[in-house]
């Protein structure tokens, strides 16, 4: 059940909900609506007397089963990353390695990318590899790398979390949470994550239907946290030309949906490097609050995914270009809402027709 509360509702109808609710053994919570008032969301039925109550302007009984998530509970939400807002603004870009190799490379790496127009540093530490062989990661040392290129360069970072218990080690340092595609359903971890205090980034799993991603993010914020990015990075289909495969249609389509942010990586979604320009183009035109990008100064050696990383001078051009497709879409809706000012003179004439018909 979801509750909106005026701006100005009493704050002893919000503490009644909440006592209500607690009295059934329900789990509620409450978010910002948005618009300076907030909305409670129940998980079960409240009774009729709710929607009288003061303060009180709206009760949804029936709604998405990720109630939190959806569109039905607020407006489009803005998430603040550091200083860095994610949602309603210019897209933002998160760019770094893969996994994080050495104190040198990555502040190197931060530097880069910063130059090139990123914002939030991304980097492995904990790393969810294929082959136990490969390599899984520096663990804590690689942590204290990202705080080291934090502490450089001013840009807040994103890492992934693989385990409960690793949870409140890497909230320690990093400004954002990632859960990887492959735990987009391990609801212990969602559970813990969400109570972190931490923004987070919630990968789609690579089989994940839309209902089951946000159904995740519900996990996120049923358990603590209102700040989630969603970001697609490509699923797995009958097709096994490419890596995996961007899914487009979600981001326009997810913001008919959820109010959360949602952010392309073109990365993971074509593993391929020289799909990495047009498909993160392909993503800001469809309407993507941000990209998440892997960026090496030498990808050919880089300790993974360097067959889809692109170097800083790829970046900078895929931000500059951004920037002008952004620019161009712009002006020519401009164009396009000016035209109806121009159509709209002989409506005075059309007035004056209608005046001499009657
Ligand atoms: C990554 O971002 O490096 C990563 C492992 O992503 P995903 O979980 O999407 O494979
Ligand atoms: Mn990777």
């Amino acid at each position: 059940m979801l509750i909106s509360l005026a701006p100005d509702a009493p704050e002893s109808t919000r503490q009644r909900l909440l006592a209500a609710a607690i009295e059934r053994g329900l789990k509620a919570r409450v978010l910002a609506d948005g618009q300076g008032g907030e909305v409670v969301g129940i998980g079960g039925t409240l009774g009729p007397d709710v929607a009288r109550m003061p303060g009180v302007i709206r009760v949804q009984a029936v709604h998405k089963p990720y109630m939190l998530a959806s569109l039905e509970a607020r407006s489009p939400s803005t998430v603040m990353v550091g200083d860095v807002a994610i949602g309603n603004g210019p897209p933002v870009v998160m760019a770094g390695p893969c996994s994080i190799e050495s104190r040198e490379n990555l502040i190197e790496i931060a530097h880069a990318a910063k130059a090139a127009g990123a914002r939030i540093l991304r980097g492995g530490a904990f790393k969810p590899r294929t082959s136990p062989y490969s390599f899984q990661g520096l663990g804590e040392e690689g942590l204290t790398y990202l705080a080291a290129a934090r502490e450089a360069t001013g840009m807040p970072v994103v890492t992934e979390v693989m385990e409960v218990d690793q949870v409140d080690l890497v909230a320690s340092y990093a400004d954002m949470l990632q859960i990887g595609t492959r735990n987009m359903s391990n609801f212990s971890l969602l559970k813990r994550v969400g109570a972190a205090g931490r923004p987070v980034l919630l990968k789609r799993g690579f089989s994940a239907t839309v209902d089951e991603w946000l159904m995740s993010a519900e996990y996120l914020m049923a358990h603590g946290t209102a700040d989630v990015v969603l970001c697609e990075r490509g699923i797995r289909t009958f097709d096994s030309t490419f890596r995996f495969n961007l899914d487009l249609n979600v981001i326009p389509g997810i913001k008919e949906l959820t109010h959360l942010p949602i952010i392309v990586d073109p990365c993971h979604g074509t593993g391929r490097r020289s799909l990495v320009k047009p498909m993160s183009l392909a993503g800001i035109a469809a309407g993507a609050d941000g990209l998440f990008l892997e960026v090496h100064p030498e990808p050919d050696n880089a300790l993974s995914d360097g067959y889809q990383t692109i170097t800083p001078a790829e970046l900078a051009k895929i931000v500059r270009l951004s920037r002008a497709m952004l620019d161009a879409l712009k002006e020519c809706e401009d164009e396009q809402t000016a035209i109806p000012d121009v159509v709209h003179m002989p409506e005075v004439a059309a007035e004056e027709i209608f005046a001499s018909i009657a």
